[in-house]
């Protein structure tokens, strides 16, 4: 579903991202690990067009992604992603955060995308919280606003940078939850975590990304359990 092939990225003279191919089948669940400065949000952020590339081509479904406004309009409703730090509207509610992509970017009706958010904030513990501002919320129950953000898009794949480093260690767990449901639901989603034991337990797949390469990929239960690079078995034993 999601095709990259040969993809090199550069921030000035510094090499971010080289030769990277990859492929994401749909309804996989594919977790991107490597240290720090190794280009795991590069990666995912020219996945949905937020960062041009230079060389080689991504592809969602055959359309490819590039820097044209109309290119990256239309991946954004197809791929969505959720940050860190939840990038949540502070003025706005729970349920106003859910529905403003679809009624402003999708043009769906103020009715159906209320309905829509209403269900999906449910179905991630939020029923009694629709009208909280995001100030009024706990940083698990921030991230599964943006989860439920992201998923009013109905989109093809989600992609997750790092969605629960920012949360205090007691709130990881359920936001962790949510996710796990998803990928059994069958969503597509690319996900850059240090959670060892998800990627292990839930993502079919494991890429490891080292100084802008993919050094090493493959089933994650394999490659975790008997990493056959060096460098994925030093970063292994400093995260778990
Ligand atoms: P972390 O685990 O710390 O989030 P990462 O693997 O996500 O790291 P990236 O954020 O993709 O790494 O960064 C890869 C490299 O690109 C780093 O060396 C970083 O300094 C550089 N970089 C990232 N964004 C920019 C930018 N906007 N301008 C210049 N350099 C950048
Ligand atoms: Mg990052």
């Amino acid at each position: 579903m999601i095709k990259i092939e040969q993809l090199s990225k550069s921030y000035g003279s510094h090499q971010v991202l080289k030769d990277i191919d990859a492929e994401i089948k749909r309804g996989e669940v594919v977790c991107l690990i490597g240290p720090s400065g190794s280009g795991k949000s590069t990666m995912l952020r020219c996945i949905n067009g937020l960062e041009i590339y230079q060389a080689g081509s991504i592809t969602v479904d055959g359309e490819r992604v590039d820097a044209s406004k109309k290119s990256i309009q239309h991946i954004r409703q197809r791929v969505s992603m959720v940050f860190q730090r939840f990038n949540l509207f502070p003025h706005r509610t729970a349920l106003e955060n859910v529905c403003e992509g679809p009624i402003y970017v999708k043009g769906e009706s103020v009715k159906e995308a209320t309905e829509y958010a209403r269900e999906l904030l449910a179905s991630v513990g939020l029923a009694n919280k629709m009208d909280h501002l995001p100030s009024q919320l706990s940083g698990g129950q921030q991230q599964r606003v943006a989860i439920a953000r992201a998923l009013a898009m109905r989109p093809e794949a989600i992609l997750f940078d790092e969605p629960t480093s920012a949360l205090d260690p007691e709130l990881v767990g359920e936001v962790l939850a949510v996710m796990r449901r998803l990928a059994d639901k069958g969503l597509t989603m690319v996900v850059v975590t240090h959670e060892m034991k998800f990627a292990q337990e839930v993502s079919d797949r494991v890429m490891f990304l080292d100084g802008g390469r993919i050094v090493e990929q493959g089933v994650s239960s394999q490659v975790l359990a008997q990493p056959s690079n060096e460098r994925l078995r030093d970063f292994l034993r400093r995260v778990t």
